[in-house]
C-alpha cells in the first residue's frame, strides 16, 4: 500500500530516472520518455542488471553478464495494476512529468536493466499486460514497446511472443547500431555475427510489421563513427530493403544517457549535423527515420 500510495506522490521525472526503486517497486516504473513525447511506463523483467550485451553506452549501473531471473508475475501484476490505475489519472500525470506537454500516457514498454527476451517469464508478462491492458479497454489502442538487442530471435518461443505483443498494438525496437563484427564487438560486447543479428531482425519483422531499427551512433575518443562503419551499415540496411523485410522505420540517437561503463569517459555525443548527415543517407534508402540527439 505505500508504495502504491507513493506512485501517486512520484514528480519530477526525469529521462534520467529509469528506476523501478524511486517508485519503490520491483517491475515497473513511469518515466518521461523524450524520444516518445510523454510519460512511459517502464517494464523492467531484470532487476538483477544482467545482459547478454555489454554495451558501452549502457547506462546501467552494476551491469553484469547474464540472463533474466525468475520473474514473480503475481508481483509484476501488482505492480502493473498500480501503475497503470496511478496513470489514468490526470492529476498524477501532471505531478510525474511536471508539465502539460508530456502529462499523456504514451506506452508501456518492455526494457529496463537487461534483455527482456532472455527473461523465462517475457511471454508470461506480454500476456499478462494483455490481460491488463483489455481490462481497461486500453488493448489496441495504447502502444506497447518492447526494445530488444535481438539475441533471442532464432528462439520460437520468443517470436512467438513477439507476434502476441504485435497483436497488443506493439511494436519492437531491435538494436543494430554497427554492421561490421568488429565494431559491433567493440560497442555491444558481443561475439554475435552481424549476418546472424541481421536475420533474427528479419524473423522479428516478420512477426511484427511495427519492427524499427535503433541505432545509437556515438564519438569515442572525440571521434565519431568512420566511414566504413557507416557505409557497412548503410549497406546492411539497403540489403532489407531490396529484400523488402517490412521495417517500420529506424530511431536515431546518440548518448541519451550517462553511461556506466568503464569506457563512458572516452564516450561523447555527436554533433547535430553528423546525425543528420547520417539519418540523410539512411532515408535515402526510403526509410523513414526518426532522430533525436
Ligand atoms: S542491450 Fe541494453 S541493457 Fe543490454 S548492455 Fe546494451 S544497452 Fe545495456
Amino acid at each position: 500500500l505505500e508504495s502504491r500510495t507513493r506512485l501517486k506522490t512520484l514528480s519530477g521525472l526525469s529521462i534520467a530516472d529509469h528506476d523501478c526503486h524511486a517508485a519503490g517497486l520491483t517491475y515497473v516504473y513511469p518515466v518521461i520518455s523524450r524520444r516518445a513525447g510523454g510519460i512511459s511506463i517502464g517494464i523492467n523483467l531484470h532487476p538483477n542488471n544482467a545482459c547478454n550485451f555489454r554495451c558501452v553506452y549502457c547506462q546501467v549501473e552494476g551491469l553484469v553478464l547474464g540472463a533474466g531471473p525468475e520473474v514473480d508475475l503475481s508481483i509484476l501484476e501488482r505492480e502493473l495494476d498500480w501503475m497503470l490505475d496511478a496513470a489514468s489519472s490526470e492529476e498524477t500525470r501532471l505531478a510525474w512529468a511536471g508539465d502539460r506537454a508530456h502529462a499523456r500516457l504514451i506506452d508501456v514498454a518492455f526494457s529496463g536493466n537487461g534483455e527482456p527476451t532472455t527473461s523465462p517469464q517475457f511471454a508470461e508478462a506480454v500476456a499478462l499486460l494483455g490481460r491488463l491492458l483489455a481490462k481497461r479497454g486500453l488493448l489496441g489502442t495504447l502502444r506497447v514497446v518492447l526494445i530488444t538487442n535481438g539475441t533471442m530471435a532464432h528462439k520460437p518461443h520468443v517470436l512467438d511472443a513477439i507476434g502476441a505483443l504485435s497483436e497488443a498494438n506493439g511494436e519492437v525496437w531491435f538494436k543494430l547500431d554497427r554492421a561490421t563484427d568488429g565494431a559491433m564487438h567493440q560497442v555491444n560486447g558481443t561475439h554475435v555475427s552481424v549476418a546472424h543479428h541481421l536475420e533474427g531482425l528479419r524473423r522479428v519483422a516478420a512477426r511484427c510489421p511495427r519492427t524499427w531499427v535503433q541505432t545509437c551512433m556515438f564519438q569515442w575518443d572525440g571521434a565519431p563513427p568512420g566511414e566504413a562503419d557507416v557505409d557497412a551499415y548503410v549497406a546492411a540496411l539497403a540489403g532489407l530493403v531490396a529484400d523488402r523485410v517490412p521495417l517500420a522505420g529506424v530511431h536515431v540517437y546518440s548518448l541519451a544517457r550517462q553511461s556506466h561503463q568503464p569506457e563512458a569517459p572516452r564516450l561523447s555525443s555527436v554533433s547535430a549535423e553528423w546525425l543528420d548527415a547520417f539519418a540523410a543517407r539512411v532515408r535515402g534508402l526510403g526509410l523513414r527515420v526518426d532522430v533525436a540527439l
